[in-house]
């Protein structure tokens, strides 16, 4: 490093603290106790039930479950659709391994779909491994909260007769055409985890319209016998049904959780005006920098962006590790999806060998100069501007020249 250099000194895995109310609800339930969703004082309403119906209203569905994470929402999707043991489900090549995993926990059979350039699923590749595989259900992997035509999506997978579930791990708030995330397929399931859009540590949300799939997932998430008391679940008479052969596989949510999570849903536009404001100040520091692809948001699309891609096509490896070598010495923490072995939270489909993923040329070339970067909201616009800055410089002069000899480890978090 040459003196003058700009260093970033900020953390890329520092949240927001949680509001001063959710902190004041949390003080309330670990003073009386009741943090099971299904320990409620008479007249009392559970944290966890009025945080459905809230999200409920937040997403302008009918039905809404929280449980324990996101990757246990996306599993009681499909139990809830009755994928069975060694079923094919179609899901995006580009995801997160809590995605693969969902579909292992239920002893079906991950079927990865190609990758576009932009990030999003291949709808030619899709409908081709739809019809040879049989699947009648989609995966949906909004990563890194990258929309694809949703409207297209959606009258392919009709034609097809495949049922949709959404993951919005990253696209909570998001919409497509003024649709929500999440209520284009007969199920969506969110994160609450740390690193997504709101934070409760772990937990996870379920949305649909559907009564029966809803009536299911709670008895599914552990229900016992009291799903009266949900405010965001079907009539009682939905259960009747069901309700003795359904299996508990207990995923709760407990009131705590609920507690801290129910003040932040009135944040997220304010969360996501800032966050497009980060986006919008990393991208426009990089347009025009040769060797560097930006990835192409469509109008359609209303992003909430908590995290930032870029594409070095056509690098060699040793190029790209030199870059993320040089960034983190000057403070900027970039993750590269075309490193060989899998490293901290980034892992890619080849990495997950218990799925049997046949290779993917277009998904490989396109994770081969992948970049990905964390855009935490205790950054400010002019801190993402300095990122793009050193970014920006760091690709300029890597394009051309020598690869400088120094340990070109890609870091993780
Ligand atoms: C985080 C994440 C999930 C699941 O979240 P957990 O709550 O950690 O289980 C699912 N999909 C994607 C793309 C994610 O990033």
């Amino acid at each position: 490093m040459f003196p003058g250099m700009e260093r970033f000194t900020g953390s890329f895995t520092q949240q927001e603290p949680i509001p001063e109310a959710g902190i004041a609800a949390a003080m309330d339930i670990l003073r009386h106790g009741r943090l099971h969703r299904y320990n409620t004082a008479p007249d009392e309403i559970a944290q966890t039930a009025l945080l459905e119906q809230e999200f409920a209203a937040f997403t302008g569905a009918r039905y809404c479950l929280a449980v324990a994470s996101g990757g246990y929402a996306m599993a009681t999707a499909l139990r809830a659709l009755q994928v069975g043991p060694g079923e094919a489900v179609l899901t995006n090549a580009f995801t997160l391994a809590p995605v693969p995993g969902a579909i292992a926990s239920i002893g079906a059979r991950p079927v990865f779909i190609e990758t576009t350039p932009d990030l999003t699923i291949d709808f030619a590749h899709l409908e081709s491994m739809a019809l040879s595989t049989g699947a009648r259900v989609l995966m949906l992997s909004h990563m890194r909260g990258h929309l694809c035509d949703m409207d297209r999506l959606m009258a392919l997978c009709d034609r097809l007769g495949v049922k949709v579930i959404e993951d919005c791990a990253h696209t909570m708030g998001a919409a497509w055409n003024g649709v929500p995330s999440g209520r284009h397929g007969v199920i969506g399931c969110y994160s609450t985890q740390t690193y997504k859009h709101m934070n409760s540590g772990e937990g996870g949300l379920l949305v649909t319209d559907d009564a029966d799939l809803a009536a299911r997932s709670v008895l599914l998430s552990g229900s016992y016998m009291l799903y009266p008391r949900h405010r965001a679940a079907p009539p009682p008479e939905v259960f009747e049904g069901l309700r003795l052969d359904i299996p508990n596989i207990s995923g709760r949510m407990d009131n705590l959780r609920a507690a801290i999570l129910r003040p932040q849903i009135a944040l997220l536009p304010d969360r996501a005006a800032r966050w497009l404001a980060l986006y919008r100040a990393v991208e426009q520091g990089l347009e025009q920098t040769n060797g560097l692809r930006l990835i192409p948001r469509p109008d359609a699309e209303q992003f909430v962006p908590s995290s930032f891609q870029f594409t070095l096509p056509g690098w060699e490896p040793a190029r790209v590790a030199a870059l993320i070598a040089r960034c983190a010495a000057r403070g900027v923490e970039l993750k590269w999806f075309g490193a060989p072995d899998p490293v901290a939270f980034t892992s890619r489909y080849d990495h997950w060998h218990y799925a049997a993923p046949r290779p993917l040329p277009q998904t490989d070339a396109v994770l081969a100069g992948l970049i990905d970067m964390r855009l935490p909201l205790t950054f400010t616009p002019a801190d993402a501007a300095m990122i793009a800055r050193i970014i920006r410089a760091e690709v300029l002069s890597l394009r051309q020249g020598e690869i400088s000899p120094v340990a070109a480890l890609p870091l993780g978090d």
